[in-house]
């Protein structure tokens, strides 16, 4: 017999298979990662239609078969209505989506990871702010899993001499991890001139004060610094995942 299982999903990718059945790719509380089929679930008249789709919180249960999990029952407990009401939150969802797709890629339960996926999309679902903070709550997202993942930047001072950082001399490093001076630049030629503003918002993001990160007001110059600096870490960090990463094995 077809053993069955049930645990709540965060549904972060579909792909719709042949005339009606689709696959889900799910963030689970109980075993991490997961790729369930929905069989003939864009007809009309299936019953499991309403209780999944994607970014979704749902309660399913799938039976795990010879090659596949095919899921039998799916009930949504928050289907985060504004996400999918407002195109600006739902492109953030998609960004979010993606980081999720990257960067996991095994089973492995991980209850950090579910706490922050349902944590961002009640807020992004919650939040009524300018457009322009959706990019906030994107970033903290991203930042606030490449910590669990176990690369979480050391920004309090220069990661190669341990000095103090000179607010007008800092610079950040993929390659080490984090910080570094002026003087240490030789180690990384590569490392990008940042600013206090930074270090301020990587400090916020690694207390979880999102309320402060919110309401914090910053040059347009310096975000789009943080967000060069946050892409090219997360590229970073990407091309070496798969060798280097033993995490989600
Ligand atoms: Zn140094």
């Amino acid at each position: 017999m077809a053993l069955k299982y049930k645990t709540r999903a965060f549904v972060f990718k579909k792909s719709d298979m042949g005339e009606s059945d689709r696959f889900f790719s799910v963030f689970t509380e109980e075993f991490g990662r997961l790729e369930i089929f929905g069989k003939a679930i864009r007809k009309t008249a299936s019953k499991l239609r309403s209780g999944i789709d994607i970014f979704f919180m749902s309660e399913i249960e799938f039976i795990q078969g010879k090659t596949r999990k095919t899921l039998t029952d799916a009930v949504a407990t928050e289907k985060f209505n504004n996400v999918w009401q407002d195109l600006e939150k739902f492109k953030t969802a998609n960004r979010i989506g993606e980081v999720l797709d990257n960067f996991i890629k095994g089973e492995q339960k991980d209850e950090n990871v579910f706490n922050l996926l349902n944590e961002t999309f009640t807020t992004l679902d919650k939040f009524q702010v300018p457009s322009s903070k959706f990019q906030a709550l994107y970033y903290y997202f991203l930042w606030s899993l490449l910590s669990l993942l176990g690369y979480h930047p050391q920004v309090e001072k220069c990661n190669i001499c341990q000095q103090k950082l000179n607010p007008y001399a800092i610079y950040f490093s993929d390659k080490i991890g984090g910080t570094i001076c002026k003087k240490c630049l030789g180690h990384d030629a590569s490392a990008t001139k940042i600013n206090s503003d930074i270090v301020k918002i990587f400090r916020l993001i690694f207390k979880k004060d999102w309320q402060m990160l919110s309401k914090l007001k910053i040059e347009v110059s310096s975000q789009k610094l943080f967000e060069n600096v946050s892409e090219n870490y997360y590229a970073y960090i990407l091309s070496g995942h798969s060798s280097k990463n033993n995490y989600h094995h």
